[in-house]
């Protein structure tokens, strides 16, 4: 179809919101889907979809474009979705977004599309995100995942890492007939998406399906491979044309409190990596069965080792998070997920440190409560939580997981890689079209920003794409 025609939908009637609820997309019952790492989320049928999607109001300035990271088309999707034309609503999402399947799974929507869009101040939100994913896979089951690809145009990039940053560019590039070779250093592409981020949020197959779709319009991945120690950046830049970073931010941020080096006392993502990853990564085995895990963090990464660990058989899951919900960074759908399977919160406690016995294992976190400050923020803009003096606690504890986040892995100082200017906190910098210091190095995704969300690396995987074609054209 032309992507530039009047869509008929405009001519549909408008404000179904009055007449149609709100529907939530379909889930299993908790007591179920803790037996299973499956996708706890499955597909409304086609009635759903064409009635949730007709409550759409069709703004002619829609709010929630602007609140999605790639402005993706969601009115025009939402009113071919409508009228039952899914396969036309799939093109028009592909043409924003390399993984429109993928997107929709992990997504805060809350915070972007569906908390952008203006129903909700009468009501809730058009659910953009469920509507989204079933078009991308009605296309997919129907065979027309796939998009046109330019003829060779001779000239090779290379890709440095698999995730969502970098299958984006990979892609990008590709379909301007760019011959594209990824670097990953695991044995399987996929990176965060396949390692990072658990089944149930988003099943394997579906990382793989994509993956597959990227090799199908050519793509070449070269696995098992680290860039700066079995390939060095000059030997890149001798090959290709150009070189994209999307290398992630890997470098787990540290519980600095006293019995941190107690056994039993682990980073949360290499944990998540043991329990969710396809392939055997060679890490060393964490017994969760029968223990009690408390959880030190409060984003989407302590949401995720929370789920995995009851899913492994913890006795009893706590998360312990120095502020209140309303300032804590994960996603408040996967907080209302791990409550529903049982996981406990405990708001505005701190560890002060972690306590042990015997055989040096640990046996309990020290917890203080917190209370905000008044009027005071942080740089993050969040309010300050300070102790509060006397409420000293103890946190039975048999296992501890530690999800503060990360920071960008240094680059190796023998490496050529180390010429890549960073921040003082080893992020990557680049200017607004993702170049780095060095001419034909761009970057993005969290090696550039830091921890961040799926869609903001595919963001920036586009990006550097489009300036890597105009630098090269
Ligand atoms: Fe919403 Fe994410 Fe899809 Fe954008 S990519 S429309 S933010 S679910
Ligand atoms: Fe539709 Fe809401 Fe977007 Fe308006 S803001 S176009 S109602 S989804």
């Amino acid at each position: 179809m032309d992507l530039d025609e009047e869509p008929t939908h405009a001519k549909m009637a408008k404000f179904a919101w009055r007449e149609v609820d709100h529907a939530e997309q379909p889930k299993r019952e908790a007591d179920e889907r803790i037996t299973d790492f499956h996708e706890i989320y499955s597909l409304f049928d086609e009635a759903t979809i064409r009635e949730q999607a007709s409550r759409c109001v069709q703004c002619a300035e829609p709010a929630c474009v602007e609140g999605c990271p790639l402005h993706n088309r969601i009115p025009e999707w939402l009113g071919l979705a409508a009228e039952g034309r899914y396969l036309e609503a799939a093109e028009i999402s592909r043409s924003t977004s390399n993984m429109p399947e993928i997107c929709p799974r992990v997504c805060p929507q809350e915070r972007l599309c569906e908390g952008s869009c203006v129903i909700q101040s009468r009501e809730e939100p058009i659910c953009i995100g469920a509507i989204e994913k079933f078009i991308n896979e009605y296309a997919l089951a129907h065979g027309e995942g796939r998009v046109d690809v330019a003829p060779p145009n001779g000239k090779r990039v290379a890709v440095v890492g698999s995730g969502p940053g970098g299958l984006a560019c990979a892609d990008e590039l590709s379909q301007l007939g760019y011959s594209v070779t990824v670097f990953e250093s695991q044995m399987l592409p996929g990176g965060l998406l396949l390692f990072g981020i658990p089944a149930f949020k988003l099943e394997k197959e579906i990382v793989e399906r994509r993956v597959n779709l990227l090799r199908h319009q050519g793509v070449v991945f070269e696995t098992g491979v680290t860039v700066g120690v079995d390939l060095t950046l000059d030997q890149i830049l001798k090959d290709f044309s150009a070189v994209f970073l999307g290398i992630g931010a890997l470098k787990p941020k540290p519980l600095e409190v006293p019995g941190a080096e107690l056994k039993g006392v682990i980073q949360g993502l290499p944990f998540l990596a043991q329990k969710n990853a396809p392939i055997a990564l060679g890490l060393p085995p964490v017994e969760v069965k029968g223990k009690r895990v408390v959880v030190l963090g409060g984003g989407d990464s302590a949401m995720d080792c929370l789920r995995t660990a009851i899913r492994c058989g913890a006795t009893d899951t706590v998360c312990a998070y120095r502020r209140d919900l309303a300032n804590m960074p994960g996603s408040k759908k996967e907080y209302h997920n791990a409550t529903e399977e049982g996981a406990r919160f405990m708001f505005l406690t701190n560890p002060l440190s972690l306590e042990g016995n015997e055989r040096g294992e640990v046996s309990g976190v020290h917890c203080v409560r917190m209370e905000f400050e008044l009027g005071e923020s942080d740089a993050s803009g969040r309010r300050k939580p300070r102790p509060v003096p006397g409420s000293e606690f103890a946190l039975p504890a048999d296992l501890v997981l530690i999800a503060y986040g990360f920071d960008p892995v240094p680059f190796p100082v023998d490496s050529d890689l180390s010429r890549i200017e960073v921040n003082d906190w080893g992020a990557t910098q680049v200017d607004a079209d993702q170049r780095t210091n060095i001419p034909g190095v761009y970057a993005g995704g969290d090696v550039v920003r830091g921890p961040s969300l799926v869609v903001h690396a595919v963001r920036d995987g586009r990006r550097a794409a489009a300036s890597i074609h105009r630098d090269l054209s």
